[in-house]
């Protein structure tokens, strides 16, 4: 039996079975590190769509009956399933989305945070009760489910974006679609395998492979499903909104970012450095996150950029099972080339290269997907580097002269999700939390690193109003039912 003949082969899960759909076709799980098939996945059609929001259906029946702190109990056991198999799950993690090992046990612990947060939440899932304006009536407002979900996931996040949705859909009482997305099918089922051993009733939870275009449609266009979660890019979420705008259904859209970090003339340059070059070339700069812009104020532009330079010739590049790497490759061939094609337009546009700026193929690095970190300065605000998602570790610097420029070219951008500032004058902290356009704004600290306990999302070309994480992604995931007794 020759290789490709023995590696396994990802199934759906529907009502509680794992089944490959009729006349599947297959894609390639293939590592980024080093160009490896290490398994293949099934590609579904809108059959197999419908038969998993019929079990989904069906299941939410008695799902929404079984008591919420029974069903927090459940999500408690799940995350200590995550627990018990975070070291395992990191490096499925690594192996097959590229991250380095350490920031894939900090996104496998994002989920375990998530479960046991949801978990407690089975015991709120509070509603209001107000006085009523009339004599002898009782007024109160309670969460109910929205029934189905349909969940619509990214490959840079692959289990903890999934759980931001999933652990507070279940909670609530809703039962849930998954697509995942094509390049991490491993993440999906492992996912899965815990849900299942942990005791998730069948068809509660189904998992749907395949693409956009057929399972993704399917579900938006499904009259069953009653709200989409999607996490990705701005392009695909619009098409969503599209679509699922002519059906009046609910949607939750949280997509893409040009975040910057601002950098004042009393910064702290040491911590800035950190936060820089952690938020910029981490995940290969494939975070929604990720800073792709540093607006720093002209006295100390050229000490920040000298020490951003000597730190990122010191980054390794490699395959991130390995824990003497910093950065590991980016997710597709073509991510790679179009990262590229960027580069390219940053040279056209004017911009000047600082370091970077090529595919690295040297060696063993030419079997997989990496691109060198790459630092552009001198960067104008409305060069297309500086306004578009390039979802990969390209920098730009744009020198400016006050800290009201600075919080204009942060705002300035299609997209809203997270900014952040390098300052030590309280004054300027207070402005920055009021008027940066943003999601998320972390003062002294990085764009990235947002923990589960609050909302996340963005405003803008990110998002459309709703929130991942924190309580405010019950919102999500339940309607609100306003009841009144006469007595
Ligand atoms: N948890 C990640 C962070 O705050 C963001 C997830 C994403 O990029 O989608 O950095």
């Amino acid at each position: 039996m020759g290789k490709r003949e023995q590696i396994f082969t990802y199934r759906n899960y529907i009502n509680g079975e794992w089944v490959v759909p009729d006349n599947a076709s297959v894609a390639d799980n293939i590592n980024p590190a080093n160009g490896e098939v290490l398994g293949q996945v099934v590609q579904s059609t809108t059959k197999d769509v419908h038969a998993a929001v019929k079990a989904a259906k069906e299941a939410q029946k008695n799902w929404r009956l079984v008591p919420a702190p029974e069903r927090g109990e459940l999500l408690y056991a799940i995350g200590q399933l995550l627990k018990e198999r975070k070291e395992h799950l990191a490096r499925t993690l690594t192996q097959e989305m590229g991250k380095v090992l350490t920031e894939a046990r900090g996104e496998v612990q994002e989920a375990i945070d998530m479960a046991f947060y949801m978990a407690g939440e089975g015991r709120r899932l509070a509603g209001q009760t107000v006085p009523a304006e009339m004599p002898n009536k009782h007024a109160m407002s309670v969460r109910s489910p929205v029934g189905v979900v349909g969940i619509i996931t990214p490959w840079n996040f692959p289990i903890a974006i999934a759980t931001w949705k999933m652990f507070p859909a279940l909670v609530a009482g809703n039962t849930v679609v998954w697509k995942p997305a094509t390049d991490t099918p491993a993440m999906a089922y492992e996912t899965v395998k815990i849900l299942e051993e942990a005791g998730v009733p069948k068809g509660v939870v189904n998992l749907v492979y395949g693409s956009g275009a057929a399972v993704g449609d399917a579900l938006v266009e499904h009259p069953d499903v009653n709200v989409i979660s999607f996490t990705g890019s701005t392009e695909v979420g619009k098409h969503i909104a599209g679509k699922a705008g002519s059906l009046l259904k609910k949607v939750s859209l949280e997509m893409g970012g040009k975040n910057a970090i601002i950098v004042m003339d009393d910064a702290d340059l040491n911590l800035a450095v950190d936060g820089i070059i952690w938020s910029a070339f981490g995940t290969s700069g494939q975070r929604c996150t990720a800073c792709s812009r540093v607006i720093v104020h002209r006295h100390i532009r050229d000490e920040l950029e000298e020490r951003l330079l000597e730190r990122t010739k010191q980054l390794t590049l490699g395959n991130g099972l390995d824990e003497t790497v910093d950065v590991g490759p980016v997710i597709t061939q073509f991510a790679l080339q179009r990262i590229h094609e960027y580069v390219k337009i940053g040279i056209l546009e004017g911009a000047n290269p600082l370091c970077g700026g090529k595919i690295a193929n040297d060696g063993e690095l030419s079997k997989g997907y990496y691109y060198q970190p790459t630092i552009f300065t001198d960067v104008n605000p409305s060069m297309r580097i500086a306004q578009e998602e390039i979802f990969g570790p390209v920098l730009s610097i744009i020198p400016v002269e006050s800290f009201d420029e600075a919080i204009q070219v942060n705002n300035n951008v299609a997209y809203g999700l997270s900014s952040a500032i390098f300052t030590q004058d309280v004054n300027r902290v207070f402005k920055a939390m009021r008027d940066l356009d943003s999601g998320l704004v972390y003062i002294n600290a990085g764009t990235i690193g947002a923990e589960i306990h609050l909302p996340f999302g963005g405003i803008k070309q990110t998002g459309n109003g709703h929130r991942d994480s924190g309580l405010a992604s019950l919102d999500v995931f339940t309607e609100w039912k306003s009841i009144y007794v006469d007595y």
